[in-house]
């Protein structure tokens, strides 16, 4: 994989699974756009991580799509140019319908398709509208194994990931003709600070034990799996949803 000379812009990548992979697209020679939302000061330290020059910190609320604009457009005019973007920034909130009432029932979904959702799709938007004018490019949608298992305590983000695979296949049809793939990786449980709790003491037992392989993902797998979707070669896979989980969730 070589991504020497391209922008790429991975939201969420002050840590975890958006850290990783902004490790892998400068590890294969990109300039990578750092994007958080608020831990400028953690984003920094994704930077220093990172191999080669040309790299930029971006901050912006995914839920206000105006700072989302801007932070497009600060990605395209920090890099020089925009190839490759990666949907990744994503919350998971607990919110079980016997527990919660009306009020944080509501606030909990319109926080998580706000965030994972809508602000993917505004994201999108921006992105691509440069893609197109520079003649093509690649979008990677971080979804979840949720999407298609069900999240029982987290309805709103299960809803929130099927609607980004959906998203993610309309958009691949849509933009082909701009020669823009898009592509969506589903992980199942990752080893990232979004997890750490419940992948700790008796819960963190079951859940590697839905696995084969005995054990959480770690962010890295994750990665090398956006960009191989994202590199040269890939094209024809366009609209495709990987599922990257373990084999704890399987279908055909
Ligand atoms: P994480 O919590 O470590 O990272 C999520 C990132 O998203 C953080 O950098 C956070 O600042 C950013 N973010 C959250 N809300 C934002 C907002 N309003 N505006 C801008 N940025 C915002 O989580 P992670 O485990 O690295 O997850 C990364 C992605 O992978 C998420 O989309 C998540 O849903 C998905 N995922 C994770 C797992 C897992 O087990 N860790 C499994 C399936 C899918």
């Amino acid at each position: 994989m070589d991504f020497t000379g391209q922008g790429v812009l991975v939201t969420g990548a002050s840590r975890g699974i958006g850290r990783a992979v902004a490790l892998r697209f400068a590890q294969h020679g990109a300039r990578v756009a750092v994007h958080c939302q608020s831990n400028r000061e953690a984003a920094e330290e994704t930077r220093a991580l990172l191999p080669g020059t040309g790299h930029v910190v971006l901050q912006a609320d995914l839920a206000d799509a105006e700072a989302v604009r801007q932070m497009v457009d600060d990605a395209v005019s920090g890099l020089g140019r925009l190839d490759v973007l990666v949907n990744n920034a994503g919350i998971y909130e607990e919110h079980c319908l016997a527990d919660v009432s009306y009020e944080e029932w509501q606030a909990a979904w319109r926080r998580t398709l706000d965030v994972n959702l809508i602000g993917a799709a505004n994201v999108t938007f921006c992105a691509t509208r440069h893609m197109i004018s520079l003649g093509g490019g690649r979008v990677v949608n971080v979804s979840s194994r949720g999407a298609a298992r069900g999240e029982p305590d987290y309805p709103a983000y299960g809803a929130s990931k099927a609607g980004l695979n959906s998203m993610g296949q309309s958009l691949a049809q849509a933009l082909a003709p701009h020669n823009v793939y898009v592509t969506t990786v589903a992980p199942g449980f990752i080893e990232t600070d979004m997890t750490a709790e419940l992948l700790q003491g008796e819960s963190g037992r079951r859940i590697r034990e839905q696995s084969p392989l005995n054990r959480a993902g770690l962010p890295d797998e994750i990665a090398y799996v956006v960009a191989f979707l994202a590199s040269a070669g890939a094209e024809y896979s366009t609209g495709t949803i990987v599922d990257v989980n373990g084999a704890s969730y399987l279908r055909s």
